[in-house]
């Protein structure tokens, strides 16, 4: 049945790729600069985009992706998220196999995925663009693979463009000097959208997605939006509830509507980061969870009761630190005698 609310309910969805997108013209202007030599047989420039989450970096990488798949044949644009593929062999794999090189499926070692690889390269005569999204998950888990991307250009004629992507804009400390100097990366800052600029997002989404709609409808769920971390999200799913609670109603999306649903719309990331983080993880989050807050110490011995085989200092500081980067628990240091600091680490509610 035809829907008298929604022209195009999908237009809605977070996955939804928009033929525009307000006030990202200059970040993408830049991505764009930075990655057209590929199409000109010369070096592109590596480029990290940061910021908050929801505030189109992915979005605007995918959007130039499609755009020069679209204008230069003579390119091949490659999108990974590092969620999915957090591994130096899963990377190179997935690379691999995205431009068609034959990797026989099991016991296959890294050089020789890596060969295949430069092969196809070289095939292909294309400039090669990848894109690891979420980079921080590989970076936390397995750098060496940024060491192995840099290893591909001394076997083709021009260098594969990267864009890095990470709500931690300090990523990067993390990674060895040495490979750090050699991607020799340009950063690009997103930062958080105003509530003008937010409304112009939702309204060109609304103006697509709906047959028609308050104006105040838009004004409201941005509103919602920009009080909920800036998450353009958390925007979309405003008017996409909105929507559906309109078709039982009428033939048009109001205010109304928007404020039945208002509260039950909440920041997406923390439940779904959580199916997402390593089983040490788990278990530290669980005691964090239950004790709400406590010193490293603490939490250290709490976490070894509950494995078999706990985890070193340092690496057990690193899921730390993970947990407090996407945002799932807090560290504050607090001054302890005159021996120095100690890390507490409590619960976010
Ligand atoms: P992140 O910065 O976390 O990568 P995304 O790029 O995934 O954020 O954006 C989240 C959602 O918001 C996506 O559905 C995206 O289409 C939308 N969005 C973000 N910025 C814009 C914009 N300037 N114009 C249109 N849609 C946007
Ligand atoms: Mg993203």
């Amino acid at each position: 049945m035809e829907s008298r609310i929604f022209k195009n309910e999908d237009i809605l969805s977070p996955e939804y790729l928009p033929e525009i997108l307000p006030h990202r013209e200059q970040q993408v202007k830049q991505l764009a600069n930075n990655l057209e030599p590929a199409a000109k047989g010369r070096n592109p420039q590596n480029t990290f985009l940061f910021g908050s989450p929801g505030i189109g970096k992915t979005a605007s990488t995918k959007f130039i992706f499609r755009q020069f798949e679209e204008e230069y044949p003579n390119v091949k644009t490659i999108y990974i998220n590092c969620w999915d593929y957090k591994t130096t062999n899963s990377v190179l794999g997935k690379i691999a196999e995205e431009l068609k090189s034959f990797v026989s499926r099991r016991g296959v070692g890294k050089d020789e995925i890596l060969e295949k690889i430069v092969e196809s390269c070289k095939k292909m005569k294309k400039g090669l663009v990848v894109c690891l999204d979420e980079v921080d998950q590989l970076i936390f888990n397995d750098q060496e693979v940024l060491y192995d991307l840099l290893r591909i250009n001394q076997y083709i004629e021009n260098p594969v463009g990267l864009v890095f992507i990470s709500n931690n804009p300090h990523v990067f400390a993390n990674v060895e000097p040495r490979i750090k100097s050699s991607l020799n990366i340009e950063e690009i800052e997103f930062k958080a959208y105003s509530i003008e600029e937010m409304k112009d997002i939702l309204q060109e989404r609304a103006k697509i997605a709906f047959v028609s709609f308050e104006p105040a409808v838009v004004l409201l769920s941005a509103n919602h939006a920009v009080m909920n971390d800036g998450d353009v999200r958390v925007g979309l799913e405003c008017l996409m509830k909105a929507g559906r609670i309109a078709e039982q109603e009428g033939n048009k999306v109001k205010v109304e509507h928007v404020k039945k649903i208002l509260s039950g719309v909440k920041p997406v990331k923390p439940e779904i980061l959580k199916e997402k983080i390593s089983e040490d993880e788990r278990i530290i989050l669980e005691v964090i969870d239950e004790y709400r807050t406590l010193n490293s110490g603490e939490l250290y011995e709490l976490y070894s009761k509950k494995v078999e085989v706990p985890v070193s200092d340092r690496r057990f500081r690193d899921f730390v630190n993970h947990l407090a980067n996407i945002g799932l628990v807090k560290i504050r240091e607090r001054k302890r005698g005159i021996l120095g600091k100690t890390r507490v680490i409590s619960k976010i509610v």
